[in-house]
């Protein structure tokens, strides 16, 4: 992880132990090897997901997400289903949220651990410095579902505001990575609507992000690590709804079967309808529960080859432009801010005159944000 003297923070929709979260902070052989429980047998010396989170990561300020049954001993009450989960929870039996607690205790740290959204709405991040939020047993819920009460769960947007208003305490500046996990989620379901609802939930995010920081100290990058199976079919008429069915009279838009199809469609996925189309005129496809039409079927929808869009804002945001390998916008993170093999780029404006009027920009604060389009993720690295 980017650290070099800098907050830290990760914000994610999935289980903080998930896959890209876990790039963040973990070093493991296996992505699924997020609790002990999954190793069993099978990886002898080797150090769970969660737990490399709590034990190694101990300068992490930022910490919000789901996954709290892999932070919580077998034999623990998970706090909001009010019964154990044992056959989830650690064998360990460790309470890792008390291990968290206890180490921001000993060194008299201000440090707030939340599991829902009136605890985390009471956090004030102007005296809190660490936060731990895990608001659900495994994944947060989706945004169309979401309990914004006070027994629910935040949204992405109100956690990426927390994480800023927390991390742009530090002068040194801050590397902040953000994801909007479940737009993934709902496509390996067919479920258009929930995935594209948790797009605009990433966008709420990004606004935030980009109101809360300044282009001229911050890089923000937005982006994807792949693309979906996810079809979007031409000739509906103007205005038509994007959820609903290819509203064209005539040979442009009723297919050669006569039976006609939804704008959104899958080429994979369980929601293959074996031979037999249904007439989805007859069928409410706006409905969040509606699973769009896939050409070929599997228990999950699969990822995408395609290319996927990638943005910039802020100090070297240059450097994204046309087509580029995935691996180099760690490059282009890690020389915008200084670090790795690239220190001495900043050594001359580490010596400017910190009064000086345009000290933010001699600071050079880095601020990167990278939200994975279909699969969003935000990334934020704030230096
Ligand atoms: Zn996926």
């Amino acid at each position: 992880m980017l650290v070099s003297g800098r907050s830290v923070g990760v914000v994610s929709t999935a289980r903080i132990t998930h896959a890209t979260p876990a790039c963040a902070y973990a070093k493991t052989p296996s992505r699924d090897w997020e609790v002990d429980g999954e190793m069993v047998g099978v990886a002898e010396g080797c150090t769970d997901i969660a737990s490399q989170l709590i034990y190694n990561n101990s300068y992490a300020k930022v910490i919000l997400g789901g996954g709290r049954q892999y932070f919580l001993g077998r034999n623990d009450l998970d706090p909001e289903l009010n019964h154990t989960n044992s056959g989830r929870q650690r064998l360990d039996g460790v309470d890792l949220t008390q291990v968290w607690k206890d180490d921001k205790d000993r060194r008299k740290l201000s440090a707030e651990y939340v599991w829902n959204k009136s605890q985390f709405d009471s956090v004030d991040p102007r005296n809190t410095d660490y936060i731990l939020g895990l608001f659900e047993a495994g994944h947060m819920q989706y945004e169309l579902d979401r309990d914004n009460g006070t027994d629910g769960e935040p949204s992405l947007a109100e956690m990426t505001q927390k994480a800023i208003q927390i991390l742009q305490k530090d002068s040194k500046g801050f590397f902040l990575l953000v994801e909007g996990a479940r737009i993934d989620h709902a496509h390996h379901d067919n479920n258009a609507r929930r995935s594209l609802y948790e797009v605009l939930a990433l966008e709420d995010a990004v606004k935030v992000a980009n109101d809360m920081t300044d282009e001229s100290d911050t890089l923000i990058i937005v982006t994807a690590d792949h693309a979906h199976v996810f079809n979007i079919a031409g000739y509906p008429k103007r205005g038509n709804d994007i959820f609903g069915v290819v509203d064209n009279v005539g040979e442009d838009a009723i297919a050669a079967d006569g039976i006609p199809f939804t704008t959104l469609l899958y080429a994979n996925g369980n929601s293959y309808d074996w031979g037999n189309r249904t007439n989805v005129s007859s069928i409410d496809t706006t409905h969040k529960d509606y699973l769009q039409v896939a050409a070929a079927p599997r228990s999950s929808e699969t990822h995408a080859g395609s290319d996927v869009t990638i943005y910039a804002r802020g100090p070297m945001s240059h450097l994204i432009h046309s087509v580029h390998e995935q691996h180099y916008i760690a490059h282009v993170m890690t020389y915008a801010a200084c670090v790795a093999d690239n220190t001495q780029r900043c050594d001359h404006l580490e010596n400017r005159d910190p009064n000086s009027a345009n000290k933010n920009h001699d600071r050079t604060y880095l601020y990167v944000m990278c939200v994975l389009i279909n699969f969003l993720h935000l990334y934020f690295v704030h230096v």
